[in-house]
């Protein structure tokens, strides 16, 4: 009966958490559009004229839809986050070279805004059993963050070490900075501080929400350390792999009996 009153319960708090959801990603997308529409309207009905105006309203319109479309991929990963973790296909993944990876592919946005990257990676880092596409994710997110917030510190810092039974993976920036007032609700959907929507950063508000349910999912944590003016560091904790949960990811993956070798 407990049981019951349980489930119930938490059936009902889901069902909260989506319907909340909804009426937040409705609201997101209704800024952009506007915009958007009003643009196009002003252009069809020729009020505009001068050249400069023209260009104004057709950088409004492609830096908003490009906000669209940065919003509407991190709403369709979220869901997908949202639903479960049938998506994941755990296996050992080695943290160092995801993280190289992950740099690499930001390099030509931080050699734009002049940022230097320091990489203090400990050497023989076990693997961490999880799916490494969220995973880089995680890292794409982080690090993607700390170049767009940390801009005017112009350096990126990756730390990874293990510390017990966990691998830590810390991504430090000296930029803006965040208020502690905003630090517990950083990861909540849709949140953005203050001081970066006035500064006109562009963003959607979901990447640290993704983060912190693909991190969670995977048994992790996640943690932030910040002062504004000074820079942030988020730091992220999983388990590493053992032979024993290795194991059990393998057993997980083949269909029963193969991963035993007892088919013919
Ligand atoms: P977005 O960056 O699209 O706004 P996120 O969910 O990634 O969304 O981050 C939520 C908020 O947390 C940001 O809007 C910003 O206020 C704050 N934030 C995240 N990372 C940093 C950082 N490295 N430095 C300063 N503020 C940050």
């Amino acid at each position: 009966m407990a049981l019951l009153v349980l489930s119930t319960r938490r059936a009902q708090e889901l069902a909260r958490q989506q319907m909340e959801f909804v009426a937040a990603v409705s609201h997101e997308l209704r800024t952009p559009l506007a915009v958007i529409r009003s643009a196009g309207e002003n252009l069809a009905d020729g009020v505009v004229h001068d050249e400069q105006q023209v260009r104004k309203y057709g950088d409004l319109v492609r830096n908003e839809g490009r906000r669209l479309t940065e919003m509407v991929e991190q709403i369709l990963e979220f869901a997908g986050i949202q639903s479960g973790q049938l998506g994941f296909a755990l296996r050992p993944v080695q943290i160092a070279s995801l993280l190289h990876d992950v740099v690499e592919s930001s390099r030509a946005l931080m050699d734009d805004a002049a940022i230097s990257v320091e990489f203090a990676i400990a050497e023989h880092l076990p693997p961490v059993l999880g799916d490494e596409a969220a995973l880089r994710r995680v890292f794409q997110n982080l690090v993607s963050n700390a170049i767009k917030y940390g801009r005017t510190g112009r350096w990126l810092g990756i730390r990874a070490r293990q510390v017990g039974r966990e691998i830590r993976v810390t991504v430090s920036d000296r930029g803006i900075g965040i208020q502690p007032s905003a630090q517990p609700r950083i990861f909540e959907p849709f949140y953005r501080a203050p001081d970066v929507v006035a500064a006109q950063i562009q963003g959607a508000g979901l990447g640290l929400s993704l983060v912190k349910r693909i991190v969670e999912a995977h048994g992790g944590r996640i943690a932030v350390s910040s002062a504004p003016g000074s820079g942030s560091e988020f730091t992220v904790m999983l388990p590493a792999a053992t032979e024993e949960t290795v194991g059990r990811a393998a057993a997980l993956r083949e269909p029963s009996g193969q991963a035993h070798g007892t088919h013919a």
